[in-house]
């Protein structure tokens, strides 16, 4: 994944309306990519700011904080 492709499926991923195994690879760019995390961030606090999606099927936020925490671990020791 680029960050074209994940910016493309941003919404998806905040949503959780994607596969896991797309999921997963978002996760493993977010932890490499600074600049996609940002962006994330900003894209989820305008998400909330006008009301919000309710969570999806996907892996569910507070593992894949975790996930992410673990990807982060082994790409930036
Ligand atoms: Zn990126």
């Amino acid at each position: 994944m680029n960050c074209a492709e994940f910016v493309e499926l941003v919404t998806e991923f905040l949503d959780g309306s994607m596969s896991e195994s797309a999921e997963l690879s978002c996760v493993v760019h977010l932890a490499r990519c600074e600049g996609c995390e940002t962006y994330l961030d900003q894209f989820r606090q305008t998400t909330a700011a006008l009301g919000g999606t309710l969570p999806g099927p996907g892996i569910p936020a507070a593992a894949r904080e975790q996930l992410l925490e673990a990807f982060r671990g082994a790409t930036r020791p």
